[in-house]
């Protein structure tokens, strides 16, 4: 279990990144949902031990992951948002030798665990292409690879999916999701779908704050039967709901827009009810946030 308690950080200049964020996190597959901005960033490297925070604490079990930085690198698995590669080197080339860093020395040991990774990752008929060719999918493959180099318990991943193509997208959460279920996986992202397809648990945080925490069902459960939509086809119809109802969301169909409106009871004049998602949960938190 990796707990977090009143995690703050202020960077020089005044932002404040975290206003006091705690979190208990299971093993498993955690979303953390926010727009950018939100510190989810910020947040990441404190756990990755790269970044202090000014206050609070974080622990997986008993080990203080903040006081104890060379023990937490020792089982952590970090893939940071931009994962820079050595373009000249060979797939196969860096694992092995990120593999000598993380003091794996026995050379059969190492070529099995490497060439295991690679088989894992899908990286295996690509392993002696230089990496300065591969695609962005391929690069964040490569880099779950090495983050899972030193077996690690805790493993971070910070806004993977943004920027791949919908084939590379699901690959890359289908080798997420098959990473073992005894290892705490943070995976952070602005992508509601990436939380809703994969994650068992989450947490929304805006601003630095935790607005909402629990399963994906649990949050959905707080607005069923609340959410209803209608298709408008002018410019002017879609104005005046916005004037008379708490519009969740358009979105463009057929260049119609599809309205969705939070709403105790039926909004009648056209609206029908629809299955709360977490998309709707996303953007009503964030506006009653914002509005508070
Ligand atoms: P997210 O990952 O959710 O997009 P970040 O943690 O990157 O959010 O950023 C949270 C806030 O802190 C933002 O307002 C951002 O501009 C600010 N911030 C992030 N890094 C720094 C830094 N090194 N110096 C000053 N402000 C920063």
């Amino acid at each position: 279990m990796l707990s977090i308690q009143n995690l703050t950080k202020t960077y020089p200049g005044g932002v404040r990144a975290l206003r006091g964020i705690s979190l208990e996190i299971p093993p498993g597959m955690f979303g953390l949902l926010g727009p950018n901005g939100a510190g989810k960033s910020t947040l990441m490297k404190i756990l990755a031990t790269l970044l202090d925070p000014d206050t609070g604490s974080a622990h997986l079990d008993s080990l203080d992951l903040i006081a104890n930085k060379n023990t937490t690198r020792q089982l952590l698995g970090y893939l940071p948002q931009e994962f820079g590669v050595y373009p000249k080197m060979s797939a196969i080339d860096l694992l092995s030798h990120l593999a000598v860093m993380k003091g794996i020395t026995n050379r059969s040991e190492r070529k099995e665990l490497v060439e295991g990774l690679l088989q894992q990752t899908n990286l295996w008929d690509l392993r002696k292409k230089n990496l300065g060719g591969f695609s962005g999918g391929m690069k964040q493959r490569f880099g779950i690879a090495q983050a899972l180099l030193a077996n690690p318990k805790l493993i971070i991943v910070d806004e993977p999916t943004a920027g791949l193509d919908p084939a590379e997208r699901n690959r890359f959460l289908n080798l997420l999701s098959s990473i073992g279920q005894n290892v705490v996986v943070i995976l952070s992202t602005h992508i509601v779908d990436d939380v809703s397809e994969l994650c068992s648990r989450m947490a929304m945080i805006s601003n630095g704050e935790l607005l909402i925490e629990g399963s994906p069902a649990q949050t959905l459960e707080t607005i069923k039967g609340r959410v209803w939509t209608k298709i408008v086809k002018t410019d002017a119809e879609r104005e005046a709901i916005e004037k008379s109802l708490h519009v969740i969301s358009t979105h463009l169909v057929g260049g119609l827009h599809a309205v969705r409106v939070y709403s105790e009871s039926s909004p009648g004049d056209g609206f029908t009810a629809i299955d709360a998602d977490l998309e709707d949960v996303y953007f009503l938190t964030l506006s009653r946030h914002e509005r508070n």
